[in-house]
């Protein structure tokens, strides 16, 4: 027998944690292959002072298991980095997952071998494998980019990008400390440490929007309340189209008399979490001028909170509204600059020119540091593919298809490449939501579709060209009826320290959780219309073998 597995899953992940869960339950012969000791992905990496999400932490467990929901306790309404990694932890735990995962296990290269009619798996210390599926959930963040800026590797003091920040916690106390970069990531880390340093200079590019996240402990009886409405929860969070429970106001923003506008923002602004992005009026995101009346309100709301006008302008967006990027938010990020400590350096007007073996020279000031830290952000989507080597059918290489832009059916598979699914990848609706409730989504409908195949002992699948092309226009349909959509940002595929030769490509999906998932219904319920599924005339012979080893 050829295979050593059915299926394998690339990364241990919240995405890739919940699809073992289903492929054990469904009896599946598979394996998780991490490239990290543990699982947790996003939540192990990013050990950088004030990482957490911004989601409800009752809104990023998981929903499959009313056991699990008895049985964890969050402490907090947005929860740290640390807890959400134990959370994991204990998932992956509980539902034994641990002795289907291998750790420090990088992938290397995926080929597809025709006459095997599976894939062929190497990873770098070695290992190599054979499955008849392939599904990867290697995160939409997970190949962090450093500034393409001479000398950063001859700085002689402490210095990481955020997503690899230090095991053991860094001892700030007295310390010289820059932060480039001023994205979610920035912003959280920037507001942590601001008392902990010696001395915080920040380096600007363009500046963001940011709104207060406004974090609280969720108390005992809280959460035991919280426990008793999960339904409920998880319920408002299928019917919005981010999965959060914010769901837009239905009315115009220049319908609503400007006093009351006020008071509506107002209470967004000191609501928690995203109410203030994704809970705003229906067409905040979709018109200039809606948009610019509350991106007027919140620069007001930023200069009440900087003590220096001259700072607060420079940290107020100029060149694009609220919500046109990622919002990070944030916890006093503001009030930081107040202190004396704090120093913001705009590199807009002031550029780096290199990083010296002693700090960071600009245009007009060599300043001296113990430690740089880049919150400079990732090859965002695309980039964890490309660090693997994927060759499809005809020797068709992934990196090379993608090389104008991901394309791909659904977000969910790509033609020439059969029987891979990217359960976190580009153009998916899965991965543009509140991210537990959008994986769970991908996963359930991948595990479906692979229960299909199994049960009607089909041991080939493969996305149309034609299903392709559809959601490519689609995905960029539904990205241009959006600011979103227009501006320079991970969500479109900017990045100024990666070399792309597309721009302005939504590589997430931005039409929402709710018609994604109408979509996939259609498809289930149709027989999956947008692939070949195939024992085919021309691999009879491996049909038989296939369905020998498949799980009847
Ligand atoms: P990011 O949003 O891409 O921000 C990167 C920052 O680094 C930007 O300010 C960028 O400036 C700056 N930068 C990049 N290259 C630079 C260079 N060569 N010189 C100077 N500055 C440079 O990355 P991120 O902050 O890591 O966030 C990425 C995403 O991770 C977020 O949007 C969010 O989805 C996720 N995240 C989530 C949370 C959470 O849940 N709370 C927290 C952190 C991150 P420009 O704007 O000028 O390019």
């Amino acid at each position: 027998m050829e295979f050593d597995h059915d299926a394998i899953v690339i990364g241990a992940g919240v995405c890739g944690i919940y699809q073992a869960y289903r492929l054990q339950q469904m009896g599946v012969r598979f394996l998780v292959l991490e490239q990290a000791s543990d699982v947790g992905g996003t939540w192990y990496w990013n050990r950088y002072p004030g990482c957490r999400f911004d989601s409800e932490s009752e809104t990023y467990g998981y929903s499959f298991s009313e056991e699990l929901l008895k049985e964890w306790d969050w402490s907090e309404h947005f929860a740290p980095r640390e807890e959400t990694e134990r959370y994991l932890q204990f998932v992956v735990d509980k539902f034994d997952l641990r002795q289907h995962m291998r750790f420090d296990s990088r992938l290397k290269s995926a080929y597809w071998d025709d006459k095997l009619g599976g894939w062929r798996i190497a990873t770098h210390d070695g290992q190599s494998y054979a499955t008849r599926f392939l599904l990867t959930a290697i995160g939409l963040l997970s190949s962090p980019t450093l500034p393409r800026y001479e000398g950063v590797e001859s700085f002689e003091g402490l210095s990481f990008h955020t997503y690899h920040a230090p095991r053991d916690p860094v001892d700030f106390a007295g310390k010289r400390v820059a932060v480039v970069g001023t994205g979610a990531t920035g912003v959280q880390l920037i507001s942590e440490i601001a008392d902990k340093v010696g001395s915080l200079t920040v380096f600007q590019r363009r500046p963001n929007w940011c709104a207060p996240l406004n974090n609280s402990p969720i108390t005992s009886q809280e959460m035991q309340e919280i426990k008793q409405r999960y339904d409920e929860i998880f319920a408002l969070c299928r019917n919005t189209p981010s999965g959060f429970y914010h769901d837009i106001d239905p009315r115009r923003t220049l319908e609503v008399a400007p006093e009351d506008r006020e008071v509506f923002w107002e209470a967004l602004y000191s609501g928690s979490g995203f109410g203030v992005w994704l809970g705003n009026f229906k067409d905040m995101l979709t018109d200039p001028a809606a948009n610019a009346e509350f991106s007027k309100f919140v620069a007001r709301k930023i200069r009440q909170r900087i003590d220096d006008p001259k700072i607060a302008e420079k940290l107020i967006p100029k060149d694009h509204g609220f919500g046109t990027r990622r919002v990070p938010m944030e916890t006093n990020y503001y009030e930081v600059f107040n202190q004396d400590n704090v120093l913001l350096v705009d590199i807009g007007e002031t550029p780096i020119e290199r990083i010296t073996r002693t700090g960071i020279k600009t245009n007009v000031e060599d300043f001296p540091f113990d430690i740089i830290i880049y919150a400079t952000g990732f090859d965002a989507v695309t980039g964890a593919f490309d660090k693997i080597d994927i060759v499809g059918e005809n020797g068709l290489r992934l990196k090379d298809k993608w090389e104008d832009g991901p394309q791909t059916a659904f977000g969910l598979s790509v033609h020439g490449f059969p029987n891979l699914l990217t359960l976190a990848g580009p153009q998916s609706g899965s991965v543009a939501t509140n991210f537990p409730r959008g994986i769970e989504e991908a996963v359930n409908w991948c595990s479906e579709f692979l229960a299909y195949l199994i049960e009607n002992k089909i041991p080939y699948f493969q996305a149309t060209r034609a299903s392709e092309e559809f959601w490519g226009r689609h995905v960029q349909e539904m990205s241009e009826r959006i600011l979103f959509g227009k501006e320079q940002s991970w969500f479109t595929g900017y990045n100024s320290n990666v070399d792309r030769k597309y721009r302005n490509r939504c590589l997430i999906y931005a039409g929402g959780q709710l018609r994604f998932r109408g979509f996939l219904q259609e498809e289930r319920d149709n027989g999956y219309p947008s692939f070949v599924l195939s024992p085919s005339d021309r691999d009879q012979q491996k049909t038989q073998t296939v369905v020998d080893i498949l799980p009847s």
